[in-house]
């Protein structure tokens, strides 16, 4: 057994998004969790001449994804209502189901598969928003997973709770409970306008300022959500959480596919960061998200795939190629979110969205060693004229190789290193068997 305490990572690129170019003949030292340096290979072998060695020829080294948005334990629901719009598949389906088997055990089992999934597909940080987040945070610590956690604050009942207030009380239990751990951080996630009011969303602000936890909501995902408030309120949603001084950097509105200039100045004005979902919006036919325009404006843009019933996989990759091609087809400009930029809204972007972005999001020293190579050596890679047009443009997520997260193996030559997939899909198919034995389909 080695005693090196640091490791020495050398592949072909190195991707650090702390320039726009790609570094050759360089390596990236790590040593426990953290970026030790990164510099030309012959260097770091002379700095660091008891290191272990990771070479990676034909692989690019970059910072792991931080998927913005999700509900990680729905990756049990996956394929079980596809096809229909938003609120059709929330009310005759989706919530319907959680009533009926959402409880500890069914979060803590998908919540797993989608970590494994998440992991294997080059996500190092995740960000949830889904009942029992205090047993999200306990999976993905025990797997060493990066993780935001936000409670649901919704005014009704759900397997979580009676309402507001029995959702505050267990979400500031779990914060207390984690509030020192290295990988986890939690927060408040009203799930949506429609579903929370006024009293529940100014508490939020309240508890968020005093305890410095992240907020996470749905925000202007359909036409429908902005006209109905219109009708009901005479205000936009943007406006009444204006109005109720919801707004502010530690907010993220998830996905945003109804903008005018008076959101774009609030959004500028408070520092909010737009999480775009583009999958769970083509699929759900609820809109595009504008981001050139609030890329134009200044306003931060990340990514997230949104839970896999509506998209239906946890894949970063494949999220960044959809993001990529819609931003050109909403704006009828090819130039729109450049390949480059894409990358960004997949890593640091996200980074800066969750308030993570001394730690992660890019390589760079002193940072954590949250990585991923993508492996190049493909015959769909040949030829390669520019990497980073390769992961955008063609890449797929079989093409993750190695994963660390704080510096810990996770994927090795594209295999879990810690979990056991057999397992996994025993558990899996246990619960399809179970759920489409109790609701036929039709
Ligand atoms: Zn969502």
């Amino acid at each position: 057994m080695s005693l090196a305490e640091e490791t020495i990572i050398t592949a072909k690129w190195i991707l650090t998004l702390e320039s726009d170019a790609l570094l050759l003949d360089h390596s990236v030292v790590i040593g426990a969790d953290k970026i030790l340096a990164v510099l030309p290979t012959a260097q770091a072998v002379t700095r660091y001449p008891n290191a272990q060695r990771i070479d990676l020829p034909q692989q690019m080294l970059m910072p792991g994804f931080v998927n913005c948005h999700g509900h990680a334990a729905m990756n049990l629901f996956k394929g079980l209502a596809d096809d229909l719009p938003l609120m059709t598949w929330l009310e005759e389906h989706i919530w319907p189901a959680e009533g009926q088997w959402v409880d500890q055990q069914f979060v803590a089992d998908g919540t797993k598969l989608a970590i494994s999934e998440m992991l294997l597909s080059g996500t190092t940080c995740f960000s949830d928003m889904y009942f029992f987040p205090e047993v999200v945070a306990d999976v993905a610590a025990s797997m060493g997973m990066r993780a935001t956690c936000y409670g649901p604050i919704l005014d009704f009942p759900t397997p979580y709770g009676s309402g507001p207030d029995e959702y505050f009380e267990k979400i500031l239990a779990a914060h207390d409970k984690f509030k020192h751990h290295p990988l986890i951080d939690i927060g408040f996630g009203p799930h949506a306008p429609y579903t929370v009011s006024d009293a529940p969303l100014k508490k939020v602000r309240m508890l968020s300022d005093q305890l410095n936890m992240p907020i996470q909501i749905h925000l202007h995902e359909t036409e429908f959500e902005v006209s109905d408030a219109l009708e009901k309120s005479g205000m936009r949603p943007s406006q009444r959480l204006d109005a109720l001084d919801f707004w502010g950097p530690d907010v993220q509105a998830v996905h945003v596919t109804q903008l005018n200039q008076q959101d774009k100045d609030i959004f500028k004005e408070k520092g909010v960061h737009v999480i775009h979902c583009p999958q769970s919006n083509l699929k759900l036919a609820s809109g595009f998200c504008p981001t050139h325009e609030l890329q134009s404006a200044h306003i931060n843009v990340a990514l997230g795939t949104d839970g896999a019933a509506s998209n239906n996989d946890l894949d970063m990759l494949s999220e960044m190629h959809s993001a990529a091609l819609l931003a050109k087809a909403v704006s009828k400009d090819a130039s729109a979110l450049p390949a480059l930029e894409a990358v960004k809204m997949a890593t640091i972007n996200g980074a800066i969205a969750l308030g993570k972005e001394d730690q992660i999001g890019s390589i760079k020293v002193g940072k954590q060693a949250d990585l991923i190579s993508i492996d190049f050596s493909d015959l769909a890679c040949v030829p390669m004229y520019d990497p980073v047009s390769q992961l955008v443009y063609s890449a797929s997520r079989h093409q993750v190789n190695h994963v660390w997260v704080a510096g810990q193996l996770q994927v090795k030559d594209k295999a879990l290193c810690h979990v056991n997939p057999s397992q996994l899909m025993t558990m899996a198919q246990a619960w399809a068997q179970k759920i489409s034995a109790a609701a036929p389909r039709d």
